[in-house]
């Protein structure tokens, strides 16, 4: 079928990490998975991590505006106003080293119900047997989510917070991005599916 293991998936970039993370989080934006300003993202470059500001705007973020934090620490002034799960998802997985937070709107859209996403698809299966959805209210977001989060992705590359958006993380930027682009196209595929009736398209497990 010509599906690369997951160990293949390593992408080995020469370019620094914070111009890595530029580019990662403009391409969210120019591919649909989030618009001008939402989203966010983070990247782990030795005891730093990373983090878009608040208020990040993709199409004209600059390194100059990452904002640095530690990974066991507080996070820097002006970082995103997620920065609190990002390094609560790297001090409880070491092997992590990127997340990235998009709107993806197929994936949103397709599990309002709140239950687990399924794919469909071939290859949305070989990726995520089950794609958890958390269901966290948005009056307790910021106390709740970093932990909720961090656990969900302890077990998995991927999960969906109802009604918001995805959190990925991965060994590198561009394995979260995979993920994050791979879980959008299946939603998009289950959406086809449904919407024209095709038997299968409501298959869940
Ligand atoms: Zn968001």
């Amino acid at each position: 079928m010509g599906l690369p293991q997951i160990g293949e998936l390593r992408h080995h970039s020469s370019m620094s990490p914070k111009a890595d993370l530029i580019r990662h989080y403009r391409w969210l934006r120019r591919y649909g998975l989030n618009d001008s300003h939402s989203g966010n993202a983070s990247v782990r470059d030795g005891e730093t991590v990373w983090v878009t500001p608040t208020g990040a705007c993709a199409d004209t973020l600059t390194e100059e505006e990452l904002v640095a934090c530690r990974p066991d620490g507080t996070p820097g002034a002006g970082a995103s106003l997620d920065a609190p799960l990002h390094l609560a998802v790297y001090q409880a997985n070491p092997e992590i080293g990127a997340v990235l937070h998009s709107h993806g709107p197929y994936t949103v859209a397709m599990t309002l119900d709140g239950r687990d996403f399924v794919p469909v698809d071939f290859e949305g299966q070989y990726y995520f047997q089950r794609v958890p959805v958390l269901a966290i209210s948005y009056d307790h977001y910021t106390r709740e989510s970093p932990q909720r989060v961090a656990q969900a992705l302890g077990s998995h590359k991927i999960c969906v917070v109802r009604g918001h958006g995805t959190y990925a993380a991965a060994e590198s930027l561009n394995l979260a991005y995979k993920w994050s682009c791979s879980l959008e196209l299946s939603a998009k595929t289950t959406y086809i599916a449904r919407t024209a009736d095709i038997p299968g398209g409501t298959e869940t497990r």
